[in-house]
């Protein structure tokens, strides 16, 4: 019988290594790069694929896989795959939904405390041999309003961190879970009340054409003055313009990102000169994600909140479940 042939985009060897040792009934090619025009002449053949995100997965690419079948994305977001020409194709499409619920809450106090304490100025003059607290004064978290926004698998781990340090939380999500809010001891208001009043307003959405630009100069006239915006969901969430325009009014004390919209552009500069530049990219972004990172006030990490040990052994194990759930006909984590 002919083994399923499956592509890995964007692994590390250590990554190979495990995924061999794990699927070893399968036919698996490996790629440390992210899906392109040269490589995906090598995977003609393959019936499933498994990309992580930046790998984007668009119409072009589903048309030219003709054998293709299922997707198992190695991530929780699947705003990098274009759903509509997989329906169009019935490729069946999986993610990962839970393997850093607690690793990205983490990851998210480390950019609260970090602009809280003054992490990172702290260090650049320390690293000078200047220990003077100039500059240096921070704030407490205990009774600050914490605006959790998405109360879903992270957004709760962000709620119960916040518990420890005696925040109060001002909740909002479209899906409300009453249970949890009474469990862990916070209130769902309306995402009005939660601009008005949160003093860190933290993000933990999906990215979709509802929560596209959902922080906008619209919303940001309701925002508290000095508060500070965290976002480790999606760039695209928040308007990059209004962020500027947010600092400059000093709407926002700070603000820590581990996402930026046009964040793969910032981080392959060289892509711009790709010929496909033009279609996927915004220039004028890119231009404000520079102003963004040059800020004293603003965190910047590079979609890294996901990054830990454990979270990589995690995503790993459910891929391997998810396909071999694909091959046995009994499919888990699809995305509908
Ligand atoms: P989740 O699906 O468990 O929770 C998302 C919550 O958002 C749900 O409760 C849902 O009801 C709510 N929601 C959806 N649309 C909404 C809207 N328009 N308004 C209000 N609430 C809405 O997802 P999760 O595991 O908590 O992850 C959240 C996001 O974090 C992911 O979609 C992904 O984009 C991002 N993420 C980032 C990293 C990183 O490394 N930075 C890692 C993992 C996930």
């Amino acid at each position: 019988m002919n083994k399923i042939k499956i592509a890995f985009f964007e692994t590390e060897p250590w990554e190979k290594d495990y995924l061999e040792s794990q699927l070893r009934n399968f036919d698996l090619i490996f790629f440390e790069e992210k899906i392109n025009s040269n490589n995906l002449k090598k995977i003609s053949d393959i019936s499933v694929l498994s990309p992580f995100v930046y790998s984007v997965i668009d119409k072009k690419i589903i048309g030219s896989l003709k054998a293709l079948k299922y997707i198992a994305t190695r991530s929780t977001g699947f705003d990098h795959i274009n759903l509509k020409a997989c329906r169009n194709k019935k490729i069946l499409v999986s993610n990962v939904p839970t393997y850093g619920e607690n690793t990205v809450a983490e990851h998210t106090f480390a950019l609260i405390l970090d602009l809280s304490r003054k992490i990172y100025p702290s260090l650049e003059k320390t690293k000078k041999g200047d220990f003077s607290l100039e500059g240096l004064r921070g704030f407490d978290l205990k009774e600050k309003n914490l605006g959790v926004v998405g109360t879903g698998n992270i957004g709760r781990h962000v709620i119960r961190i916040a518990n420890g340090f005696n925040m109060k939380i001002l909740a909002y999500d479209i899906k409300k879970d009453q249970k949890l809010a009474k469990k862990m001891d916070f209130k769902y208001v309306s995402l009005d009340y939660l601009f008005k009043n949160s003093d860190i307003i933290t993000l933990h959405l999906p990215y979709n054409k509802s929560t596209h630009h959902l922080i906008n100069k619209e919303s940001l006239k309701l925002f508290k003055k000095d508060c500070y915006l965290i976002n480790t969901s999606r760039g695209g969430i928040c308007d990059t313009t209004a962020l500027l325009q947010g600092l400059k009014n000093k709407i926002f004390a700070g603000l820590g990102l581990d996402v930026l919209e046009e964040e793969y552009f910032i981080k392959e500069e060289r892509e711009l000169l790709d010929p496909d530049f033009k279609k996927t990219c915004d220039l004028k972004t890119i231009l404000q994600n520079h102003i963004l990172i040059n800020q004293p006030n603003v965190i910047i990490t590079p979609h890294n909140a996901f990054n830990s040990k454990e979270a990589l052994l995690r995503i790993l194990d459910t891929t391997i479940e998810n396909i071999n759930s694909f091959s046995k006909n009994k499919l888990i984590n699809l995305i509908k």
